[in-house]
């Protein structure tokens, strides 16, 4: 089928009202033209109907990328191609207006003015309607700019608070068809041959229907009964991140002497752990440090290699990282590296195997139950990324939509790794520990193995899992990131695995603000009935982004 063909049936179920046919259909077109602007800017549409705006923006971007390259000559000659740009103007408007940001929407429909009057005062390409129509919205989004902006001052919402908008994600894109292959019969296989070796045969891949939702999750069951602190499951990490915070070895987190300064020595087990030498990367224009060669030569062939010597593009997400002040940029380095891992694989960053399994598990930030927050800034960083993995903005397999959904399961899947535990600067993603769900009245607990030298406060909980886990590593070969799960008691066969992500400690309204900013879900377990009192998520940033609440929000402010 032709390019052409695609668009046509695109076009088709646009008026039929079938938004996600559409947005197929011109993504199939787009396979084989990427650079059709108009296949862009009808796609921008469908995903405006269907109710991901923040797709329309990458969607009109690219149209309007592609727009820049033609000739001056070519917007006088051919009517249509002006018509196009006017178009992508608009949509972005209209994404910005519906992610919940105003202003940029006012900005976004004053340009489309200004490009009217300025290149096409005859009028050919809009009418005088179209132009009052966007004269009135850049009004009422300029209006609505300023009561937010009045709103947010009675509040007294800090600066950094108020470019959030929202956007709504349903665990998945419903073109995602990998979503449905995550729980297959043929993908809990081959993990389960990864979890017999890890698990020593102790443990189980099984499917799990929780409470209040339709779907199945997977979780780790125990095979037969297992004495209290019994070793039960040990896994390296597959990718760590770290946000520079401090100096570290990129691999595997070991702290590193600063150039010039004093080696520090230290007599106390739990105080600042052993710091080593950097390792720097031989590439000259590369900044990159490691712990050792060994260090260096597993991350060249994982990520290293489509990052190397990319140090300035980098410190630009860290530089974002590090103004973040909604929680979820500090995820975004993961995300960088499962990009760079796909790129040497020169696959879609879905379709990395040791991840492709783990939930889309629509966590949020801060602000309501299982809707993500959107922020400007994502956009920004996933152009960033393709930079630095020299990936064309084009191509499909590294699309919008992939890297919002990629960032979906990075969030509610990786653990935090060693560091202090009021600044958590590393996280590290296990492919088979991420199965372990949770339960305010844990049956398991788990440690790393080297978070012993780095916790510097130790609790009876880590210390007792060091004991009782015998940690025998003769070859050195251990990644310090390795988890450890052990059994708090006696455990029946059948029985789930189950470790608490918060605090088990903490009182049932900590726990349950924890859970849901971070794992977008309220508990529901036996403690938590039997305990009163619970969260319930203030829906607090609808209102003050929708002076008028979107009909779409309503269903969920309840
Ligand atoms: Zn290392
Ligand atoms: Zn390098
Ligand atoms: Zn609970």
């Amino acid at each position: 089928m032709q390019s052409l063909d695609h668009r046509e049936n695109g076009n088709e179920a646009i008026k039929r009202g079938d938004y996600i046919s559409a947005w197929e259909h011109y993504t199939e077109g787009l396979k084989l033209t990427p650079k059709d602007p108009y296949l862009w800017c009808n796609r921008a549409f469908a995903c405006l109907k269907a109710g991901y705006p923040e797709l329309a923006l990458h969607d009109s971007a690219n149209s309007e990328n592609i727009l820049t390259e033609y000739p001056e000559q070519d917007f006088k000659d051919n009517i249509d191609l002006f018509k196009l740009k006017l178009k992508g103007k608009y949509r972005i408007g209209e994404a910005y207006g519906v992610l919940g940001l105003p202003k940029h929407a006012a900005f976004e429909y004053k340009a489309c003015m200004d490009l009217a009057k300025k290149e096409d005062p005859s009028m050919k390409s809009y009418t005088k309607n179209d132009f009052n129509i966007w004269e009135k919205k850049k009004e009422d989004y300029y209006k609505t700019s300023l009561l937010h902006d009045q709103f947010i001052q009675t509040c007294q919402i800090t600066e950094a608070k108020k470019r959030h908008g929202f956007y709504k994600f349903e665990g998945r894109y419903p073109w995602d068809k990998r979503n449905e292959e995550r729980t297959s019969e043929k993908t809990i296989e081959k993990l389960q041959q990864k979890l017999d070796s890890a698990s020593n045969f102790l443990l189980r891949i099984s499917k799990i229907r929780f409470n209040d939702s339709d779907s199945e999750q997977l979780g780790l069951v125990v095979k037969t009964t297992i004495n209290k602190s019994r070793l039960t499951l040990q896994e390296d990490p597959f990718l760590t991140a770290h946000n520079y915070y401090v100096f570290r070895c990129d691999y595997c987190f070991q702290e590193l002497n600063e150039p010039g300064s004093t080696p520090y020595e230290s007599l106390n087990l739990y105080e600042k752990p052993k710091k080593v030498d950097p390792y720097y990367c031989p590439k000259r224009s590369c900044e990159e440090v490691f712990c050792s060669e060994r260090c260096y030569n597993l991350s060249l062939n994982l990520y290293h290699k489509s990052l190397c010597g990319k140090d300035k593009e980098i410190k630009e997400i860290v530089d974002i990282i590090n103004s973040d002040n909604i929680g979820v940029l500090h995820h975004l380095m993961l995300t960088v590296r499962i990009f760079a891992v796909a790129k040497i694989r020169d696959i879609c960053p879905l379709d990395v195997e040791e991840i492709k399994h783990l939930c889309r598990f629509t966590p949020v930030s801060t602000p309501f139950r299982g809707k993500m927050i959107y922020d400007p800034s994502f956009y920004e960083i996933y152009l960033n990324i393709l930079r630095i993995i020299e990936v064309s903005r084009f191509d499909l397999r590294y699309d919008y939509w992939i890297f919002i959904t990629v960032i979906n399961m990075v969030l509610p899947n990786s653990f935090p790794g060693p560091g202090d535990s009021d600044v958590i600067d590393t996280l590290a993603l296990y492919p088979l520990s991420s199965l372990v769900n949770h339960c305010c009245i844990p049956s398991f607990f788990d440690a790393q193995y080297l978070s012993q030298d780095y916790d510097s406060s130790p609790g009876p909980i880590r210390d007792n899992i060091r004991m009782r886990c015998k940690i025998d590593d003769v070859d050195n070969l251990f990644h310090p990131a390795r988890i450890f799960f052990v059994p708090s008691r006696e455990i029946e066969e059948g029985e789930q695995v189950l470790k608490s992500y918060c605090d088990p400690r903490q009182r049932i309204i900590e726990r349950h603000s924890g859970l849901v900013t971070t794992f977008g879900f309220i508990c529901k377990c036996e403690r938590c009935i039997y305990e009163n009192g619970g969260a319930n998520q203030e829906p607090v940033n609808w209102h003050f982004h929708f002076p008028v609440i979107p009909d779409w929000v309503k269903k969920y402010d309840n």
